[in-house]
């Protein structure tokens, strides 16, 4: 559903994507994961053209989304992106924020995305929430909208950049928790976490960079069982 092809990216000549290859099916959930500046961010951020890649393809749903014939607006319909920070617009409310790019990016009346966003603020369990401001809403509620927002617009895949490393520790459990729900609804998710016990536990396929490129994949158990010297096993081994 979501194929990257040979992809580089190089910032002011220093090449920080190297080659990179990885092929999603449809349902599943892979997790990068990596050290600092290994390129995880700009890997996702590349699926949704926040940044442009230096070469190569990414296809999802057989639309190359980085060709420049390709429209943004369809691009960003196809891929849901979360991000460590939520972004949400401090002066609209959640349905509000939810609403916005409903109205903007697929031109529906206010009142089929009112339905749209309740029924996805709904999914997430903030129905009691729709008409709360960001600075109203805890980390965890905020994030929740977030995943809603990118939600309504009926992604074939979901891209999710530390959607809990920004909130305190008793609210990543309820983010997790709203990742396992859209797994368990069949959603195609790409996840970048630190949370080794939740990639652990939920990773279909882990890819594990290092320097720019994919240097081990497989599934929890594969990289679990590899020998002392892999970098991937000692990565994801941490406790946390
Ligand atoms: P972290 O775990 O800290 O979030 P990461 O794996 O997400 O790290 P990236 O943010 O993708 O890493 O960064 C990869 C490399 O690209 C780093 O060396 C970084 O300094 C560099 N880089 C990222 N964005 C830019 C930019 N806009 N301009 C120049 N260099 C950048
Ligand atoms: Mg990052």
């Amino acid at each position: 559903i979501l194929d990257i092809h040979a992809l580089y990216k190089s910032f002011n000549g220093v090449e920080v994507l190297r080659n990179i290859n990885l092929s999603v099916q449809p349902g599943e959930l892979v997790f990068l994961i990596g050290p600092s500046g290994s390129g995880k961010s700009t890997l996702l951020r590349c699926c949704n053209r926040l940044e442009e890649p230096s070469d190569g393809a990414i296809v999802v749903d057989g639309i190359n989304i980085i060709s420049p014939k390709t429209d943004i607006n369809v691009m960003r319909q196809r891929i849901g992106m979360v991000f460590q920070q939520f972004n949400l617009y401090p002066h609209m409310t959640a349905e509000e924020n939810v609403m916005l790019a409903l109205r903007r990016v697929q031109a529906k009346t206010k009142e089929e995305a009112r339905e749209i966003a309740h029924r996805e603020l709904n999914r997430m369990g903030l129905s009691a929430r729709l008409t709360h401001y960001p600075a109203q809403l805890s980390g965890g509620q905020q994030q929740r909208v977030a995943i809603a927002r990118a939600l309504a617009l009926g992604p074939r895949v979901m891209l999710l950049d530390e959607p809990t490393s920004a909130l305190d520790p008793q609210l990543v459990g309820e983010v997790l928790q709203a990742m396992r729900e859209m797994k368990a609804e069949g959603m195609t998710m790409v996840v970048v976490s630190h949370e080794m016990r939740f990639a652990r536990e939920a990773a279909d396929r882990i890819a594990f960079m290092h320097a720019g490129q994919i240097v081990e994949t497989g599934t929890p158990q594969e990289l679990l069982s590899k020998g002392p010297e892999s970098l991937a096993r000692q990565f994801l081994s941490q406790r946390h």
